[in-house]
């Protein structure tokens, strides 16, 4: 994402203006967080109940999409093997700026239960940065609908035309 704050004002008027759109862009972009279906393993199945009708994560804006190119957000729910890194990069990279990763579950966060396999990536930070960690094994669907909420309060920092005081 290109930043613009060092070329707009932060104080006066137009400051005040430009702060007023970085909100509203905030608001919109937070409001609006699409997923993309990343299901690896038994975390997958958790992330399929999130959102259905028990917990409901559309009423906070967040849909799933089967497209990269449609999706803000990936969740990486399961255990990353090396040979399936290189996809997951790929489904990344695919997607358009601003674009989040949360990493769902022990074995995304670190390797979990099979840290200690040859196969088994210790960490999806290694592949691609991470936003959010949800923890647990695995995190009920109430743990990553806080995890989305906690992202969605990093969009809501977030500056894109005036820089943060
Ligand atoms: S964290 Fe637990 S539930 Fe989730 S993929 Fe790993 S073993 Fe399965």
């Amino acid at each position: 994402m290109v930043h613009l704050y060092n070329k707009m004002p932060s104080e006066g008027f137009f400051g005040a203006a430009f702060t007023t759109v970085d909100r509203a862009l905030n608001w919109f972009r937070l409001s609006s967080v699409w997923y993309l279906l990343f299901g690896l393993a038994c975390c997958g199945i958790e992330l399929m109940q999130t959102g259905g009708p028990r917990t409901d994560i559309d009423r906070i804006g967040s849909v799933p999409r089967p497209t990269p190119r449609q999706s803000d957000l990936m969740i990486v729910a399961g255990t990353l093997t090396y040979k399936m890194a290189s996809r997951l990069r790929l489904l990344y990279d695919q997607m358009a700026e601003p674009k989040y990763v949360i990493a769902m579950g022990s074995c995304a966060n670190c390797g979990g239960l099979f840290q200690l396999s040859y196969s088994v990536v210790k960490g999806v930070d290694k592949i691609v940065p991470v936003d959010v960690y949800v923890p647990g094994c695995p995190p009920r669907p109430e743990a990553l609908t806080e995890g989305i909420l906690k992202l969605q309060e990093k969009i809501r920092t977030e500056r894109f035309l005036v820089k943060s005081p």
